[in-house]
């Protein structure tokens, strides 16, 4: 049994649509271009550190903007979906005894509405979130000692290169999903264990990783 945690964004909820546009309203407030669907398309083949480096805003306005972002997002948060496919990945992985979280750079309390809106909060055990875009391997690797889980069990599921960063930054197994925002090439450039297209094969994904550790 392994314990499956996954970011938020792009992983679990469809939140490329509505961050997008939360995106674009703030552009002229923080001097930088709204961004269309054609340049999206580019964006979602570079890494994160590339896109803000095209994005030419000064690396310390970023966490105001993120901040900003997040409180924009909670307005919306009723509607944001998730991805199609995934509360049933995520039960199977349940109903197979796996123990399940959440890692994100968003707000808690937006992770909990939403995961109440779509009755999935008994799918998990616990929600971290840690305010840094490049910290997340920091944040996991508090978890893992708070709770005491062994980097043995534990496997990493995100859908950005940073993710998969993160994940190796601390040798934590990492899934990667092309479902979210980065495309599969750049993902599969940065050598996850797995890369998955679809929420139907995590299962089979997981218990791969299992498998090997054994
Ligand atoms: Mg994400």
């Amino acid at each position: 049994m392994s314990v499956v945690i996954f970011d938020f964004d792009g992983t679990i909820a469809d939140t490329l649509e509505p961050l997008l546009a939360i995106a674009n309203q703030l552009a002229a407030e923080f001097h930088y271009s709204p961004i269309t669907v054609n340049e999206l398309k580019q964006l979602q083949q570079l890494d994160t550190r590339e896109i803000i480096r095209q994005s030419n805003i000064p690396l310390l306005k970023i966490p105001f903007l993120l901040r900003r972002i997040k409180t924009e997002l909670n307005q919306q948060i009723a509607e944001v979906q998730p991805i199609e496919w995934i509360p049933e990945a995520l039960s199977a992985l349940k109903e197979h005894h796996h123990s399940l979280g959440i890692v994100t750079s968003n707000s808690e309390e937006n992770v909990a509405a939403f995961l109440a809106s779509h009755h999935l909060t008994p799918l998990f055990d616990f929600i971290k979130s840690g305010t840094t875009i490049f910290g997340k391997h920091r944040v996991i690797r508090r978890l893992l000692n708070q709770r005491k889980i062994s980097l043995d069990t534990a496997i990493y599921v995100g859908d950005e290169t940073r993710d998969i960063e993160s994940a190796k930054a601390i040798n934590m197994r990492i899934i990667a999903v092309s479902w979210g925002f980065n495309d599969y090439d750049v993902l599969e450039q940065y050598q996850p264990d797995q890369l998955i297209e679809q929420p139907q094969a995590l299962l089979a994904a997981v218990e791969n990783l299992g498998l090997l550790c054994e």
